[in-house]
């Protein structure tokens, strides 16, 4: 017999959690679905362990969009304060170390633990470790067939993440669903990449690998000033990776 929702999220990363538990609070039927063993990797190893969970000076401006309005509203409606009011409730302390950018003191498990518990708060029912094998609509309802059963649900949603670090459980099951039901896909091109030398140079600044040094890093009319990291590959550290 299929369980019947009037949500269900798939993918139980950061975005899939606080979606769930809003719309569980909010006084939805909500059901959360995730393929892997262990709940949120990428949040534990987010911010060095410590997860850089949000910016002060969060503003528009600081985010690139084919739709620049988007950040507008959903800022507007979700700010840094709204998050850090969250983590108050859960006692959880943190500091600013650079820049207006906030990590968590202990861990970013404490992150993992209040999302969980956001979620227990809006009676979630979580699927967990649970394979999703295909979505299809039967009326206006969308059916999940799952390895625990199948799953109505009125609404879905796929929060399965990016493509980096396939290892933790990161897959293009977005991209596949989106071209299942015909939306419109940008194609997705790497973002927040270190850089690599070429052999000869690799040789010649190998010595300087590890070493960080605060810098001034430009590309036509953009450049960030933050520290920059000569790795054993070639160049990495914030300066690097937002360029
Ligand atoms: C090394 C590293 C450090 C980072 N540090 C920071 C930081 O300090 N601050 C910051 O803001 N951001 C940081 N980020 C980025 C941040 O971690 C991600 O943007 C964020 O976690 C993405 O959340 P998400 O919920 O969209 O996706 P994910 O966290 O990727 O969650 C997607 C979930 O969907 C599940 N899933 C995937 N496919 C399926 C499927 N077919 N069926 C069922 N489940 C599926 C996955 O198992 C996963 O649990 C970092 C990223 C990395 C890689």
């Amino acid at each position: 017999m299929s369980q019947q929702y009037d949500v269900a999220v798939i993918g139980a990363g950061a975005a899939g959690m606080m979606c769930a538990a809003v719309a569980g609070q909010r006084g939805q039927k909500v059901v959360l679905i995730d393929h892997a063993l262990k709940l949120a990797e990428k949040i534990r190893i987010s911010g060095g362990g410590r997860c850089n969970f949000t910016n002060i000076h969060t503003s528009p401006q600081n985010f690139l969009s084919e739709n620049p309005h988007f950040c507008k509203s959903a800022l507007s409606r979700y700010t840094p304060q709204d998050f850090l009011d969250l983590l108050k409730r859960y006692r959880i302390a943190y500091h600013e170390k650079h820049r207006g950018q906030l990590f968590c003191d202990r861990s970013a498990e404490d992150i993992i633990d209040m999302l969980k518990a956001e979620c227990d708060l809006g009676g979630v029912t979580w699927r967990m470790p649970c394979k999703v094998a295909a979505i299809g609509k039967l009326g206006d309802a969308f059916r999940i067939e799952t390895d625990a059963g199948e799953i109505m649900a009125n609404k879905v949603v796929i929060a399965s993440g990016g493509l980096s670090i396939p290892k933790i459980g990161a897959t293009d099951f977005a991209y596949r669903i989106a071209r299942q039901f015909g939306l419109k896909l940008i194609e997705p091109r790497p973002a927040l990449v270190p850089l690599t030398f070429e052999a000869a140079l690799l040789k010649r600044l190998n010595a300087l690998s590890g070493v960080a040094v605060p810098a001034r890093v430009a590309c036509g009319r953009t450049a960030f000033e933050e520290a920059m990291l000569f790795t054993h590959r070639g160049l990495s550290g914030p300066a690097i990776l937002q360029i």
